[in-house]
């Protein structure tokens, strides 16, 4: 650097002080010296216009050989524009490798900025979405996935499950759709195919639906024919064993083929919101408790009713029983002689509806617990069948929940008892119109 000045001083030198010599000799020394300090101001404006003119022509490749401070000034812009090349270069390659990973991505992908506006999308988008790659940026997307569900679904906050859609472009293709917030405000939208597992969803529920209703009938045929069979008074002790181990098992294949059936409704149907109603859950319970104690195991058992809330429930009667009696029965079948079951029914201080059955029984191991709702999920399969189980029972309520929009929460300690508990949404929870529910629910009024 220091080089630099001093060239820079000998060119001033050069120039001011020769052209000072020549007004030496000539007698008009101190004219001829701002002669000499003119000179060089021009030569200063005519680098500055040179540099000016390399700066603008773009081609940087080529710097014109200066000297002194402007050779100096060309060097350090010189350096400048060779790392911001290289810096270029580095950022069109990391681009062009993200759109070509983006490209290669099976799902659907947009990024949404603070307003839910398009910033960023890939090509699946488009063929999920019809998010556009050029034409969407800077739109809103529900201005673009212009569904009610997808815009509540935006709207909620609560990202935790994926939402199920239709795709908005192609009627046959189904979407499961996730969000995830990143950085402030931002959002980074995907869509993935679900076309195929839909169908081998909707075929295994054909399958299943159709196997228990092919059922139905020869097993009705077994099962009154054995029972006709027993009631012959000629039969020896060993023919009657085989007929009433015939009766028993057509009776438990019965329940399963039923119990496929309800499951297979209620996951192939939308639940009827005509039939809902309000219900008298404290009447239910009364109800319940009558069955259950027609139940073989229930002779030595308590049945407590906790009903701590006059109000009901907006919900479909016959599932919401069916469901509620499901969890009684368990209680009923895994807690031993000498055991208590409290139904209870309460309205917590946020509105919110809770049914319980609580029991002294046998308990649930909590590894358990997570997977105790799906279908076939038993904790002891052999008592489970000697209790005359199918292990289709907690699906079932979770179903019915689900359409109620509740959920089931099990809790439970091995030796101490079990806390079945279904959790009514605020929306659900209605005040009764009592004549109405009585007449509904209670056999005996009809
Ligand atoms: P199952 O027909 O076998 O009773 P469920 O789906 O109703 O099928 O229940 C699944 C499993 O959960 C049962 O096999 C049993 O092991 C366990 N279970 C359900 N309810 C209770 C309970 N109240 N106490 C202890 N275990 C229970």
């Amino acid at each position: 650097m220091k080089k630099i000045w001093i060239q820079e001083l000998w060119r001033f030198g050069a120039i001011v002080g020769s052209v000072t010599l020549v007004g030496v000799f000539l007698g008009r020394a101190g004219l001829f010296f701002t002669l000499g300090l003119m000179l060089y101001i021009v030569d200063q404006v005519a680098q500055l216009a040179r540099y000016v003119r390399w700066f603008e022509s773009g081609k940087h490749a080529h710097p014109p050989s200066m000297s002194g401070v402007w050779g100096a000034l060309i060097d350090i812009t010189y350096r400048q524009f060779q790392k911001s090349r290289k810096r270029k270069k580095r950022i069109q390659r990391l681009l062009k490798n993200f759109n070509q990973f983006s490209a290669a991505l099976p799902d659907a992908t947009v990024i949404l900025g603070a307003k839910q506006e398009v910033t960023w999308s890939n090509e699946m988008a488009e063929l999920y979405l019809g998010v556009h790659q050029r034409k969407a940026i800077g739109k809103t997307i529900t201005e673009i996935i212009d569904l009610p569900e997808f815009k509540a679904y935006l709207e909620s906050g609560d990202y935790r499950e994926a939402l199920s859609i239709t795709s908005p472009v192609n009627e046959a293709r189904q979407l499961h759709l996730r969000i995830a917030r990143y950085g402030t405000k931002k959002k980074v939208l995907s869509a993935h195919d679900m076309t195929r597992m839909h169908r081998l969803e909707a075929m295994r529920k054909d399958f299943v639906g159709n196997v228990s209703h092919e059922l139905r009938t020869p097993l009705t045929v077994i099962q009154g024919y054995s029972e006709m069979l027993l009631d012959d008074r000629g039969l020896t002790e060993q023919h009657r064993q085989m007929l009433s181990q015939v009766a028993e098992q057509s009776q438990r294949m019965q329940r399963l083929v039923d119990d496929l059936l309800t499951l297979n409704r209620l996951e192939t149907t939308e639940p009827e919101r005509r039939w809902f109603q309000a219900v008298d859950v404290g009447l239910m319970m009364q109800r319940m408790r009558n069955e259950a104690r027609l139940h073989p195991g229930a002779k030595a058992l308590e049945y407590a009713l906790e009903v701590q809330s006059e109000q009901g429930l907006f919900a479909h009667p016959d599932e919401l029983f069916s469901a509620f009696m499901n969890l009684v029965t368990n209680a009923t079948k895994y807690t031993p002689p000498g055991g208590k079951i409290t139904l209870r029914w309460f309205v917590d201080k946020h509105g919110r509806g809770h049914f319980q059955v609580e029991d002294t029984g046998e308990g649930i191991p909590a590894e358990h617990l997570p997977r105790l709702s799906e279908r076939f999920y038993r904790v002891d399969t052999g008592r489970s069948r000697e209790k005359g189980g199918t292990g289709l029972g907690l699906a079932i309520v979770k179903h019915v929940l689900t359409r109620h929009d509740a959920r089931l929460k099990i809790s439970s300690e091995v030796g101490k008892g079990s806390v079945f508990s279904c959790d009514f949404p605020r929306s659900t929870v209605v005040e009764l119109v009592p004549k109405l529910v009585v007449d509904e629910l209670n056999p005996a009024t009809k």
